[in-house]
Parts: structure tokens; C-alpha cells; sequence
């Protein structure tokens, strides 16, 4: 399904639409006032993106070198080329253990690798502890947000996913007393688990530590209390120092929620006694952007979601409609690189306004890289027949002025004539489906050009 597709069945629901607009828009405000607030954030963005353009630049020296530390550490690491490599390592390591009950913090990785579906068929329990993810895991629905996955639904809808899986009254849908309810479910998870599963947000190269936010604590708990820790991490998480990591976090929070700092920000170095700490370091095609001059600054991204909560388009279709593991602006550069047949619409799902590159706190130009992916997509040929068609119908009128000032003429005379209802029949005429057409003007700007100039 296209994006344009599965953005109108989300549209169909306008109170969910309106709603799921305004509370994204409320975060974005939050995030704008915390940005005010701080007369140097403009500084730490270019800061910010800077260490990531050195960090990319020499990414094998400085991932080496977190190894060597990491290791030194009594920490062992891995290194998976896809998500394949990356759940199967996950998975000897679970059976070296002869694990049976898996507790995960929220990790985008292990979304883009399908972690949970692969586990699952093996026969090991796995449970998402973060309260969003396990909102959506009860559903089978992946996240709708990097940040906030279960953004896409109501505390109506929790309500009634609660009492289908945890049993709360009927018509229950008080947030505090559904979150208290998650929290003795999770509790009676964390205390019987096996192995605890996080993400990572940053690792440090110099000191072989790394870093993971949440502000549930979900991580913390159950990594403490599990007795094998396995952190998956994207190879473009790691900054080379110590000193560099105030950058980042100080900048996460306040984009991510406009909060001033996530409420756990845990530094994980060494495993604590009788208990192993495993790192895996996955590629999956993040060398292959890596590659591609024109896209490799995408790997800046620290995953804060800001470009999602500002953008018109995703705010109104929702996270689902993107069908990838990475929504929004950020998710329409990064899955063309993955495949670009697939995901060919989700460059056009953009009005190219820019406000997502204004409010990335690493300074990627979001909207530029959009612009990109549209033209080779064209010159792939990986766009829908229909698009190409008036694509091409469209170049051949533009490149002859004649014939465009002739059909200019034509078209504004049957626009003129022909009744409202035509004119904004969605199927003929998608673009005025949530539109009204201008009214066409009498002469065109070259005919009043030529009759003021005489
Ligand atoms: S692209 Fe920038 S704004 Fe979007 S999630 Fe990544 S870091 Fe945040």
C-alpha cells in the first residue's frame, strides 16, 4: 500500500486525525519552549552535528576503538551485518542460557530487525516493558512513533486493550489507575526474567560505556535485575568522547519531549558480578548510506522524533501510513536505502516546507534529501505508472512554452465552465479531495506581462 493509501484510511477517522494532530502539535510547542530557553541552542545543534559528521566520517576507527574498550571492559561484543546476523546472535546467546522470559526496553533497532515476531517462533517469550510498546504489543501493531509508539490511539482505546489482556474493568480508562495496572503486570515480568534486552542511544568510543535514556526507568529495572544484559545498537550510535555526550543529551530530551532531561539517562560500562553484558553492533544498510554522499548525514539522527511532531503530513496521516519502522520525515530517507521500490511514495509524502531540517537538533536537511530521493526515484523508474505518466506528460508541456501558454489558455477556460462538482471529484481529482481549486484567472501572468510592458 502507498502512503497516500494508508494516510486516507487514517483520515477517514477526522476526530482521531484532528486529535492526533494537536497532540503531536502540543510536544512540538513543548519542545519550541525549552528551545528558547537556552541561548546556545543553536550552538549545540551545530556542535551536535559536527561530532556526528566527524564520527561518521572516521565510523570504523572509532567503532574499533569502542570495541577495544568495550572489551577491556569484560564486555562482549558482537557484530551482525543484517538483521538477520542480529537476531540470530541475539537468540544463542538467549539458548546459551537456556533463557525462556525476555524483557526489552524500547529499541527502534530491534523493531527494524523484527526481533520480537523471530523469538517468538523459537519459542521464547519476549515482553516489550516500555509502556507504549507494550500497549502495541498486546495490539500487534508497531510503533506509530519513535518516541511515543502508541501516540496513534486514545486512552479509550488502552482502555479496552487493557481489559481484553489485563482484565481491568470494563469502560476503564482513567490513565493513572491503566498505569498502574501495567506497572504490577510489568513488575511480575521484570522480577521472573532471564534476559533483559535494551537499546542503545549513544556509545562512547573512548570509554568503551554507552548510554540509554527512557523515562519509565524500564530499562534500568530490568537490566538490574536480569542476570544477562544484551544492548542492540545501530553502528552509527557511537561519539567518540566522553565531553561529547552532554551535547547529545542535552539536546535529546528537549527535542524529543521538551522536557529538560530524560528522566533516566543510564551509563552502562561493565557487567555487574555474575552477570553478563553483551553488545550487538549491527550494520543493516547503514554502511550502504554510509555510501551515498548525498544521504549520509541521515545517520546524524539521534532518534528525538522532532521532524514527526512538526510535520503537517505525518501529523495528519499517522505513523502506520509510512509502513516502515521509522516514520515520518526521517523515516522517508532512511527507507529508500533499505528498498526503493517499496517505499518509492514516502519522499512525496512531504510538502518540502523544511520545518523538520528547522527543528533537528543534528542539523540533517531532511527536506533536501526528500528532493533527492524524488529524483532518483524518477530515474528509477519506482514510481507508481500513473505519477510517471503525467511526470512525463508534464516535463514535455514545460519544455515547450508554446504548448504551455496554448493549454494554459484552454484550462483556464474549462476549469471556468466546469460545475464544482466535477472539478473536486477525489477521483478524478485527488489534489482537491480536502482542497478548494483557486478560482482560474482571467488572463495568464505572460499575457498581463506582454499587455503592461507595451
Ligand atoms: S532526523 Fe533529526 S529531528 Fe528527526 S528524529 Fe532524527 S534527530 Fe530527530
Amino acid at each position: 500500500m502507498t502512503h497516500p493509501e494508508a494516510a486516507e484510511r487514517f483520515t477517514a477517522d477526522v476526530d482521531r486525525t484532528t486529535w492526533h494532530d494537536q497532540a503531536l502539535w502540543f510536544i512540538r510547542q513543548k519542545r519550541d519552549r525549552q528551545t528558547y530557553q537556552l541561548p546556545e541552542w543553536e550552538q549545540l545543534r551545530e556542535m551536535a552535528s559536527q561530532i556526528k559528521e566527524h564520527a561518521l566520517s572516521r565510523l570504523d576507527v572509532y567503532l574499533e576503538e569502542f570495541e577495544r574498550n568495550a572489551q577491556a571492559n569484560g564486555v562482549q561484543v558482537h557484530w551482525a551485518a543484517d538483521a538477520r546476523e542480529h537476531n540470530e546472535i541475539v537468540l544463542r546467546i538467549i539458548q546459551q542460557h537456556q533463557a525462556q522470559r525476555i524483557v526489552k526496553s524500547k529499541s527502534m533497532l530491534t523493531e527494524e530487525c523484527h526481533l520480537n515476531p523471530f523469538l517468538e517462533q523459537h519459542g521464547i517469550e519476549v515482553v516489550d516493558t516500555d509502556l507504549g510498546e507494550r500497549i502495541i504489543q498486546f495490539t500487534n501493531e508497531p510503533p506509530s512513533h519513535i518516541v511515543m509508539p502508541a501516540i496513534h490511539l486514545k486512552k479509550e482505546d488502552v482502555g479496552r486493550i487493557f481489559h481484553e489482556h489485563l482484565g481491568t474493568p470494563e469502560g476503564e480508562s482513567d490513565p493513572q489507575r491503566l498505569t498502574e495496572t501495567a506497572r504490577q503486570h510489568l513488575r511480575a515480568k521484570f522480577v521472573a526474567a532471564d534476559v533483559a534486552i535494551s537499546g542503545v542511544n549513544f556509545a562512547i568510543a573512548e570509554t568503551g560505556g554507552f548510554v540509554v535514556c527512557t523515562n519509565e526507568g524500564n530499562a534500568d529495572l530490568g537490566v538490574t535485575l536480569a542476570p544477562v544484559h544484551i544492548a542492540c545498537m545501530g553502528i552509527e550510535k557511537v561519539i567518540p568522547k566522553l565531553e561529547h555526550l552532554g551535547v547529545f543529551t542535552r539536546l535529546l530530551a528537549r527535542s524529543a519531549t521538551g522536557q529538560l532531561s530524560t528522566t533516566y539517562t543510564s551509563h552502562f560500562h561493565k557487567a555487574r558480578p555474575g552477570q553478563e553484558l553483551h553488545i550487538v553492533l549491527v550494520d543493516n544498510g547503514r554502511t550502504t548510506q554510509l555510501g551515498r554522499p548525498d544521504f549520509r548525514n541521515s545517520l546524524k539522527c539521534i532518534r528525538c522524533g522532532a521532524c514527526m511532531n512538526t510535520c503537517p503530513v505525518y501529523r495528519r496521516s499517522g505513523g502506520h501510513s509510512y509502513d516502515f519502522t521509522v516514520p515520518g520525515p526521517i523515516g522517508a530517507i532512511l527507507s529508500p536505502n533499505i528498498d526503493l521500490k517499496k517505499h518509492s511514495s514516502l519522499p512525496f509524502a512531504s510538502t518540502l516546507c523544511g520545518s523538520c531540517s528547522d527543528v533537528c537538533p543534528v542539523k540533517i536537511d531532511i527536506h533536501v534529501q526528500l528532493y533527492k530521493w524524488r529524483q532518483l526515484i524518477g530515474q528509477a523508474n519506482a514510481m507508481p505508472a500513473g505519477k510517471r505518466l503525467g511526470m512525463k506528460g508534464l516535463a514535455a508541456v514545460l519544455a515547450r512554452p508554446a504548448v504551455y501558454a496554448r493549454l494554459g489558455r484552454v484550462a483556464r477556460k474549462m476549469l471556468a465552465m466546469t460545475p464544482h462538482a466535477l472539478s473536486h471529484n477525489g477521483k478524478l481529482n485527488p489534489w482537491a479531495i480536502a482542497r478548494e481549486l483557486p478560482e482560474p484567472p482571467k488572463e495568464s501572468f505572460r499575457d498581463w506581462y506582454a499587455k503592461t510592458q507595451m
